[in-house]
């Protein structure tokens, strides 16, 4: 479905990212993969999904909080690739803290690497995509884009953020066959969610059963957490040509939360 199609997934070396990487991969498309980790691991990851899904892959060690080195990424993807076709937005950091604790330098992080990065990759990657009258810029936002839980200030105001900026950017390509949309998955068992446990049990005193259930599941109806394959599925749907009338949607993935 996406054979000649190139994606660049920012934050892709674990979790929704890695996922929605290969599930691309899977699809036919040749892809840039991004992230921190353990050097081995990556280049191990990498010649796999090469190998498994006969693409070809390379990785950016670009630092999502920094503006140049993300506009740079995008550059050197098409240099290496010859355009970048589906942008996805995922890098995403957490952190856990009473807003009047909250570290400002964990602030900073948060809105650089939740937010602001996606600014910087989208501004580099649209002229090519208006080029070829061709785009799918897809930000993984969150549910926490929609409604906020307590301290997470500034996480929330990142996603929030993300999802007005996924429609500022629908609205200005939307005549150029691009579309940009915001996937906002509820509790996805990854590392990211995995850290957050020890804070969000000193947060609140609570044991780390009492957090997987009472504080994480506790806001999904079904009462479990979502997968990174689910989530990578629907970022497959919104890159495909059926998917070419959805644009500034803000889609939940979250096991009924938001609908409470
Ligand atoms: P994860 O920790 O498994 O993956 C995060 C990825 O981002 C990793 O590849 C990491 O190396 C990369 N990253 C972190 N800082 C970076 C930086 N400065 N530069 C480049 N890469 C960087 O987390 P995840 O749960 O897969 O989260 C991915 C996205 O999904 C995030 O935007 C997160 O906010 C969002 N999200 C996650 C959940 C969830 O429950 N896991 C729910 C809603 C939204």
């Amino acid at each position: 479905m996406l054979k000649g199609k190139v994606a660049l997934v920012t934050g892709s070396t674990s979790g929704i990212g890695l996922a929605i990487a290969r599930a691309y991969a899977r699809e036919g498309a040749n892809i840039c993969i991004n992230g921190f980790g353990d050097k081995d691991a990556i280049e191990k990851e990498r010649s796999g999904i090469e190998q498994e899904f006969g693409v070809k892959v390379i990785y950016s060690g670009a630092d999502m909080s920094k503006g140049d080195q993300t506009e740079a990424m995008v550059v050197e993807t098409i240099k290496s690739l010859g355009s970048v076709d589906i942008l996805v937005n995922n890098a995403g950091i957490q952190f856990v803290s009473p807003v009047e604790e909250f570290p400002p330098e964990k602030w900073e992080q948060i809105v650089a690497i939740n937010l602001s990065s996606a600014f910087y990759a989208t501004r580099a990657a649209i002229p090519g995509m208006k080029a070829k009258k061709w785009g799918r810029i897809i930000n993984t936002a969150s549910a926490h884009a929609l409604i906020a839980s307590p301290f997470k200030s500034a996480y929330v105001a990142a996603k929030h953020g993300i999802a007005g900026f996924t429609k500022s950017v629908a609205l200005e390509t939307a005549t150029f066959g691009i579309t940009a949309n915001a996937i906002c998955p509820g509790y996805v068992w990854t590392p990211l969610v995995e850290r957050q446990i020890p804070d969000t049990m000193a947060a609140r005193g609570l044991t780390r059963e009492q957090v997987i259930n009472d504080v994480l599941l506790h806001a999904q109806p079904t009462k479990q957490f979502v997968t990174v394959e689910e989530v990578a599925a629907l970022a497959v749907y919104l890159a495909g040509d059926m998917a070419r009338s959805i644009t500034g949607s803000i889609i939940s993935i979250d096991g009924g939360w938001t609908a409470a």
